[in-house]
């Protein structure tokens, strides 16, 4: 029986991974729940057991039920008939297995019928099923918006929506008008006080809305009437049973067919304040973007890693000039190439989840019983750094999914452009996770923050002492550090030129501080020949990159700079 978790030995190391030790205690209560709940894990073991056994079941119906059907989905698409959507039967079908194998709501606590699963758990599932079906882990990631109510909700909306979530009740997240995209400041969607029914109430457009027909809906609205920036903006609660919104249309796309990309009316329709007033953007949608920039990234390596598998064997069976093509120089390095990328987006992705993990966990704590200085620190810690990787990682991992399915394209020949093979389909899907959830060009400001306070440079070398706390590796640990320096080094010279020539350069920078990143993270794990292949070959490749960039700063200079923009403003 195929198995997309038992068959990936780089998913199972990750539960086993050091600091999974504190999440766990860290979610389970130093494990005093099992003292009143039956279901709540002894010890550390027992947790391992069951996020094993629970990954397995996914990974089987992932294999045997989900994989097998995308294509129909992709040909079929779901549909829009008087205001609402039907799934595909693909779709709809996936999402009852999901429901029934009771995974639904698996980062949900306990006391609202989830399984007190991690985070990096709930990542590691969107993983699996991106790499069955990419447009349905859109689905199962919108679960997102139930950790946004639970962070941000009352008691009593937790109650009443968490549970719904748990039972298998979908969610949207409606953001994005016609005017408002990158900038959502500009959201105007209204929502006003009702003083006749008590409630307030939702009224303008949304678009680009996936699972826009959802059973629970975010929405930001705007409450204060003649502002327009973020302070005028709210977030809502929709529940689908009160009625008053519509679906207008479902986008036709080149991707993620089966995710309906849905255009909502809300015409009066009854909607519940989430926290309080003008905290909206500022504050709960920064939380909920974050978290699904994490899911994105996740998707990018289901998807990279399902093109990577199919280009591997492919170029083992196919045959030219009497071999076999992966036996061709040029073909094996393709293969090699997405594999590395591959690697490091996942080092970086299950990196972030452990850090949003460690966060988490100590900020349920902080909510329990308070929290002692050093772990309020650690909290602070963590938190940072989920901050900073997160816009790499939806960076890096989103243009590396593009990347590898283009090469897998190409280890393909012809046959990959026709579509009698998944990797046609993978191509199309990979082609929106650098759009969505915030463009790259967004990612790089968010992550540019960081470069500019220095932040980026003191993780790369507090990473480089843990390594150095480990021993061996000395070749690549002084590339990294020497190339460490010419990272700083840059950064200063561009900030001497002054913020435009910052802003020209802001990718660049981003992209040399990411892949220093990923190196460390790799490093730490090259336990293996096999990893340390991939390591030295993503340190080869970052040396490249970084002195690339360097050379392009030298040449591209300020003067030169603004006339090539400005020929075409
Ligand atoms: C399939 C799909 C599903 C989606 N699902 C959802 C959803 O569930 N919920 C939701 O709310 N939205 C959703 N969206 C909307 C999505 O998040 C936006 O499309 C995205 O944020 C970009 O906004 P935009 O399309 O308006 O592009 P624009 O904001 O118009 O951007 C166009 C170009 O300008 C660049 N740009 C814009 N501002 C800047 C800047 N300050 N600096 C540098 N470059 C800039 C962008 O990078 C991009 O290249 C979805 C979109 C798609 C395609």
């Amino acid at each position: 029986m195929k198995n997309f978790f038992t068959d990936n030995e780089w998913l199972g190391r990750q539960l086993l991974h050091p600091e999974m030790h504190r999440i766990v205690e860290l979610y389970e209560q130093g494990y005093t729940a099992a003292e009143h709940d039956e279901e709540a894990p002894r010890n550390l073991e027992e947790a391992r057991v069951g996020y094993w056994e629970a990954m397995r079941i996914l990974g089987a119906l992932c294999a045997e039920h989900i994989a097998p059907y995308a294509a129909n989905v992709d040909r079929e698409g779901p549909r829009c008939e008087a205001g609402r959507v039907t799934y595909a039967v693909g779709t709809a079908e996936a999402h009852r297995l999901l429901v029934e194998s009771g995974l639904y709501g698996m980062s949900l606590e306990r006391r609202f019928g989830g399984l007190n699963f991690p985070v990096t758990l709930f990542v590691m599932a969107s993983e699996l099923i991106a790499r069955a079906d990419a447009s349905l882990n859109n689905l199962w990631a919108l679960q997102n918006c139930a950790e946004t109510i639970a962070t941000f909700g009352t008691e009593e909306q937790c109650e009443r929506f968490l549970k719904r979530v748990a039972a298998g009740d979908t969610c949207s997240m409606d953001l994005t008008e016609p005017e408002a995209g990158s900038d959502l400041q500009s959201a105007m969607l209204r929502a006003s006080w009702s003083e006749e029914q008590g409630c307030w109430m939702l009224d303008g457009v949304k678009r680009f809305i996936t699972n826009g027909d959802a059973d629970i809906h975010l929405v930001l609205a705007r409450t204060e009437a003649g502002t327009n920036d973020a302070r005028g903006l709210s977030l809502f609660i929709y529940d689908k049973r009160d009625g008053g919104m519509t679906v207008r249309r479902i986008e036709h796309k080149l991707g993620i067919v089966g995710s309906p990309t849905c255009e909502l009316v809300f015409d009066h329709a009854r909607a519940e304040l989430v926290g309080v007033q003008r905290m909206g953007l500022i504050k709960y949608v920064m939380a909920l973007m974050n978290q699904a920039r994490l899911g994105i990234g996740a998707q990018s390596v289901g998807i990279a890693e399902a093109a990577w598998r199919q280009a591997q064997l492919y170029a083992q069976q196919r045959r030219q000039f009497g071999q076999p093509i992966a036996t061709f120089t040029a073909v094996a390095e393709l293969l090699a190439t997405m594999r590395t990328k591959l690697d490091a987006s996942r080092a970086l992705l299950y990196a972030t989840a452990r850090q949003v993990d460690v966060a988490q966990g100590l900020a349920r704590q902080a909510n329990r019983k308070g929290l002692e200085p050093d772990e309020r620190a650690a909290m602070k810690q963590a938190q940072q750094r989920a901050d900073m990787y997160t816009p790499i990682l939806k960076l890096m991992s989103g243009e590396y999914c593009n990347q590898i399915t283009y090469d897998a394209m190409q280890v393909f020949g012809g046959s990959g452009y026709v579509k009698d093979f998944e990797v046609e389909r993978l191509y199309r899907d990979a082609r929106v996770v650098t759009i969505y959830e915030g463009t790259s060009q967004l990612q790089v400001i968010a992550a540019m923050k960081y470069i500019t306070n220095g932040a980026l440079v003191g993780e790369l070398r507090a990473r480089a002492e843990e390594v150095a706390a480990r021993g061996g590796l000395d070749y690549e640990r002084w590339v990294l550090t020497e190339l460490t320096e010419r990272f700083v080094e840059l950064i200063q010279r561009t900030e001497a030129e002054g913020d435009a020539f910052v802003e020209l350069h802001a990718r660049r920078l981003v992209e040399c501080g990411g892949a220093l990143l990923m190196c460390y993270l790799l490093l730490a794990e090259a336990d293996d020949e096999r990893m340390r292949c991939s390591m030295r070959h993503y340190v080869a490749m970052t040396r490249s990159l970084v002195m690339a960039h360097i050379e392009m700063n030298n040449a591209l200079a300020p003067e030169m700079a603004k006339a090539l923009l400005a020929s075409v403003q």
